[in-house]
């Protein structure tokens, strides 16, 4: 039998089965607008506000500072948009940098193309932005600073807290994508000074289309979307109810097992790496060795291409990825890895497998077993490594 092995839980998760048993009674039985003032609709409005408190409390955010939006992607616009649009009396600047997420990327581009001015961080080789290099980025004219809190591709946690505290002092606001870091990272948005956080649902077991943007009382912020006068007035558009019911309850699984479920990821994480280091020669871990997400494995294989790698593994029924999902299918090597120093060469023999709670030590062994010869193999054709290593007795 074909085994499979699911090691993209990066890109996205399956929804689990005690959160699609609490939304399903919303497409049949619930059906209500939150809108309306009978009772379908009173009873749809206090299911929302439930995973509205769900949220709210694993923040340690007001459930009235917690807004549901269409997914990762539309809180990271309305964030950083929202802010700028917002604060062009005090300035149009903002600070994010080199390695976030193309939804924070391109929405900063766009608005330089609208007369705002963007300042991208440089990273260390770890993947780190140095606090110190946020506040000598900000100006009298800077409205907001956007940096993510765990990234996508290559694990690296960044040092939020400290970050929060400067831009407290300075008073600019601050936004972070928390959307890998949700439910694998205590996060505290008024000890660590956050005043906009995005999250999503289906990078943590729940459905997909869904997401959250939590934003501190008193925050200047333009509404992206215009309409009616769901959500407390900042974000038209009748409301996704099973969704929220879904990312509610996705949320509170999340950090009801958080501590379980990082260790169980850690284990299985360093086992990975441990294994690959010890099978194969020439292969170098991307990302920080500690300050990093607990699923997150990345690493560059001398001489051979990711995608090819990632089609072997295809084959074999693992699914991994190179780059990031938002890159697969271009041939640019991915912007994180070339921000934290690596040659282009490097950057494309990179794979990485995220792992997730469903993973077992089967499935580690089996990555082990037929990894290194598909590395063997590819290697064998590979012109450069024929040149530098003479061929084979390697992998
Ligand atoms: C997946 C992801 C997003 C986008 O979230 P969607 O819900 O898919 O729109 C944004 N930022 C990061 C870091 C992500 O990993």
């Amino acid at each position: 039998m074909k085994k499979s092995v699911y090691l993209d839980h990066a890109a996205t998760t399956n929804t689990k089965k005690e959160v699609l048993d609490e939304m399903l009674p919303y497409f049949v039985e619930e059906y209500g607008n939150p809108s309306s003032i009978h009772s379908y609709g009173r009873q749809a409005k206090k299911a929302i506000d439930k995973a509205r408190e769900k949220v709210a409390r694993a923040l340690n955010a007001r459930f009235e500072e917690i807004f549901f939006t269409g997914g990762g992607t539309e809180a990271d616009n309305w964030a950083i948009k929202g802010v700028a649009l917002a604060n062009q009396n005090k300035g149009k600047h903002i600070i994010t940098s080199a390695i976030e997420h193309h939804a924070v990327l391109f929405t900063c581009e766009y608005l330089e193309k609208r007369g705002f001015e963007v300042t991208y961080l440089p990273v260390d080789s770890y993947g780190l932005v140095d606090p110190k290099e946020v506040e000598k980025a900000i100006r009298p004219d800077t409205s907001l600073i956007s940096i993510m809190f765990a990234n996508n591709e290559i694990g690296t946690i960044q040092p939020i807290k400290e970050i929060g505290k400067i831009a407290k002092e300075k008073g600019v606001y601050f936004h972070t994508d928390a959307v890998q870091a949700i439910g694998q990272v205590d996060i505290d948005v008024n000890d660590m000074n956050i005043d906009l956080l995005s999250l999503s649902g289906h990078k943590i077991y729940g459905p997909k289309g869904i997401g959250a943007l939590y934003v501190r009382k008193g925050t200047r912020l333009t509404p992206l979307l215009h309409g009616g006068t769901q959500e407390r007035n900042r974000r038209a558009g009748t409301e996704n109810i099973p969704g929220i019911i879904g990312l509610g309850k996705a949320v509170e699984i999340a950090y009801e097992n958080m501590e379980k479920n990082n260790q169980h990821l850690l284990r299985l994480r360093d086992r990975l790496i441990e294994g690959i280091m010890e099978r194969i020669e020439d292969v170098t871990l991307n990302g920080h060795p500690t300050s990093r997400l607990p699923g997150n494995v990345n690493m560059s294989f001398r001489y051979i291409e990711g995608e090819s790698l990632l089609l072997s593994l295809d084959m074999k029924g693992i699914a991994a990825s190179s780059g990031s999902a938002c890159t697969s299918g271009s041939l640019d090597p991915s912007h994180v890895l070339l921000a934290i120093g690596l040659s282009h060469e490097t950057a494309h023999g990179s794979l990485r497998m995220t792992l997730g709670d469903d993973n077992t030590d089967e499935d580690i062994d089996y990555v082990l077993e037929t990894l290194p010869p598909i590395v063997k193999r590819l290697r064998e054709m590979s012109p450069l490594f024929v040149q530098e290593k003479g061929g084979y007795q390697y992998v």
